[in-house]
């Protein structure tokens, strides 16, 4: 049986089935406009409140919230599992794990993070002013997430956004509704005050009502077309937008990597989640002369993995998350063998399991221009090329429309870095693959249509703050030269400031000066001439 996603004959309720059996995992409501509306109303009140917070508070609510996590380990990880069809282990590895570290790392460090910054503001520095950037929390901060990481992405979103002072209003993906209702369980369980953090379940139509709410901020996880969307609804109300879309990932293999690592890291990096990370390794280019000596690791790896319903501790391979992406896989497939590509192994349906699995397939005599090497998969495939030369391994990897990581591997870690800056990509591991997106440290988000904005690291928590710059003049008994009314001497002092203090140098502005009092002195006469006048 494969999920199907039902309404049960009415509009407002969305069952979530397991994708690996078919049962049903539970029921929630397809929430209407004006209740998602409703939220966005309580989310500004809860926000009022918590933008007052310090950030102790805030940092005791998110470290609450992880003890919650580890106190229901293995239920949350079978949860994710069954929602989504990953393996159990996975969901631990995968998901689990690198959320409870971004969570320790901002909840201790965002507030270092997010302290008034000193601003070296040049040469206005010697006409004593100084400034200052303060960070002041957006208000309601919508997380739109997809459904391959149910769980670790929109929580470590809300979390992040928690931590700088703002209210979170979660719309999870209607193929994993019960995971994004177990978020908002945890942090109430973990004391978050009334509406602080809440979910409006439902489809697109739901997600579209959210953005159409105008939160103050939108964080959406999904396709490059719902992105698109997102972004020219939300232009409506200048709602600002950090869009983390698709990828169609390169992995760069040189002859003189350390091959059998490499094998091992391309399985992974290929098949995890059933190929249905935004970083999966969607395309393999391979140095010719070891192409044939790698793919054969690579084959020799996959026959050793077991597929099968995801809480086997001992399953590598899970279900496709629906029955839509495991179309998507075969269409994909067949487009390859159509157009010349050679199977290795896998190819097709795994029959001899009843739910949505593919079998991870490894496809060879690929080239760039045929239609699946250039589309997202988003499933156990693994298409691999070949190159002669660095540059050529460059072009190919940079020919996509995506650029969310690439993944290069050599022994020569000057090449691998010098590859890397060159690749048009977020995120460039070199001899690593996939898993940057659990560094909550490092940035994370996409060149070219992979996406804009970035979460996680410093530049994603400036994502979720507005910066204040505050400007002081510490000695405020002249005018400014550059005041009204204008005169030929505030002319003329005006190119003394094109030509002499917009250099930067001290030693030029200071030529500056006898033209600066002159116009000073003529400011203050025309000052005092008007009051006279006026008397
Ligand atoms: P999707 O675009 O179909 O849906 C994503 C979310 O948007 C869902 O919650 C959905 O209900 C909602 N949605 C749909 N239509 C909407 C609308 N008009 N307005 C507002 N919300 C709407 O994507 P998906 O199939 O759930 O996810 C797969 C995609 O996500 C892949 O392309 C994958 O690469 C991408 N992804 C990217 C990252 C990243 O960090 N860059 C991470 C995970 C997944």
């Amino acid at each position: 049986m494969s999920r199907v996603l039902k309404f049960d004959g009415a509009p407002d309720e969305i069952i979530s089935f397991n994708p690996a059996t078919g049962e049903e995992v539970g029921r929630v409501p397809q929430t209407s406009e004006e209740d998602v509306r409703a939220a966005i109303e309580r989310s500004r009140a809860a926000f009022a409140q918590w933008k007052r917070t310090t950030f102790a508070e805030r940092c005791r609510l998110v470290m609450k919230a992880r003890d919650v996590i580890l106190s229901e380990l293995d239920d949350i990880a079978h949860l994710i599992s069954a929602e989504s069809g990953k393996p159990f282990g996975e969901a631990i590895a995968m998901e689990i794990a690198p959320v409870l570290d971004l969570m320790q790392y901002f909840a201790r460090n965002a507030h270092k993070m997010l302290r008034p910054r000193k601003v070296g503001i040049g040469l206005y520095a010697l006409l004593a002013r100084s400034s200052k950037v303060v960070y002041h929390p957006l208000g309601v901060v919508a997380v739109i997430p997809a459904w391959n990481y149910p769980f670790s992405i929109p929580l470590g979103e809300a979390a992040m956004a928690l931590l700088a002072g703002n209210s979170v209003v979660i719309k999870p993906s209607e193929l994993t509704p019960l995971t994004g209702l177990k978020i908002v369980e945890i942090f109430e369980r973990a004391g978050t005050p009334k509406d602080l953090v809440q979910v409006v379940t439902g489809d697109g139509r739901t997600g579209a009502a959210l953005v159409e709410a105008a939160p103050d901020k939108i964080m959406f996880t999904g396709s490059v077309a719902t992105g698109k969307k997102i972004a020219a609804s939300a232009a409506k109300d200048l709602t600002s937008v950090v869009l983390e879309l698709g990828g169609k990932d390169p992995m760069i293999v040189f002859k003189d990597a350390n091959l059998e690592l490499a094998a091992d890291a391309a399985v992974w990096g290929a098949f995890c989640n059933a190929g249905q990370s935004c970083s999966s390794v969607e395309r393999l280019y391979v140095e010719e002369t070891v192409a044939e000596k790698f793919t054969s690791m690579l084959v020799g790896r996959v026959k050793q993995l077991k597929q099968g319903v995801g809480s086997g501790e001992d399953i590598s391979i899970g279900a496709m998350s629906s029955e839509k992406q495991l179309q998507i896989v075969e269409q994909h497939v067949e487009q390859f063998r159509s157009e010349g590509a050679t199977i290795a192994i896998g190819g097709k349906q795994n029959k001899s399991l009843s739910g949505s699995f593919y079998e991870p397939t490894i496809i060879t005599n690929v080239r760039n221009d045929m239609r699946a090497m250039q589309e997202e998969t988003f499933g156990p495939t693994l298409p691999i090329g070949t190159f002669k030369t660095e540059h050529e391994a460059i072009e190919l990897a940079n020919d996509s429309e995506f650029g969310l990581t690439a993944s290069v591997w050599t022994r020569d870690l000057n090449k691998g870095k010098r590859v890397a800056k060159q690749i048009e990509a977020g995120s460039v591991t070199v001899n690593e693959v996939l898993y940057t997106h659990g560094i909550g440290q490092s940035p994370w988000g996409g060149f070219k249509n992979s996406g804009r904005g970035r979460t996680h690291g410093f530049e994603g928590l400036m994502e979720l703050v507005q910066p204040q710059h505050i400007h002081v003049n510490h000695l405020a008994i002249l005018p400014n030269a550059w005041w009204l009314p204008y005169t030929s001497t505030a002319v003329e002092t005006f190119r003394g400031f094109a030509k002499y203090f917009a250099s930067g140098s001290v030693l030029k502005t200071s030529l500056l000066l006898p033209q600066l009092f002159r116009r000073i002195r003529e400011l203050q006469k025309i000052r005092k001439d008007s009051l006279r006048n006026k008397n």
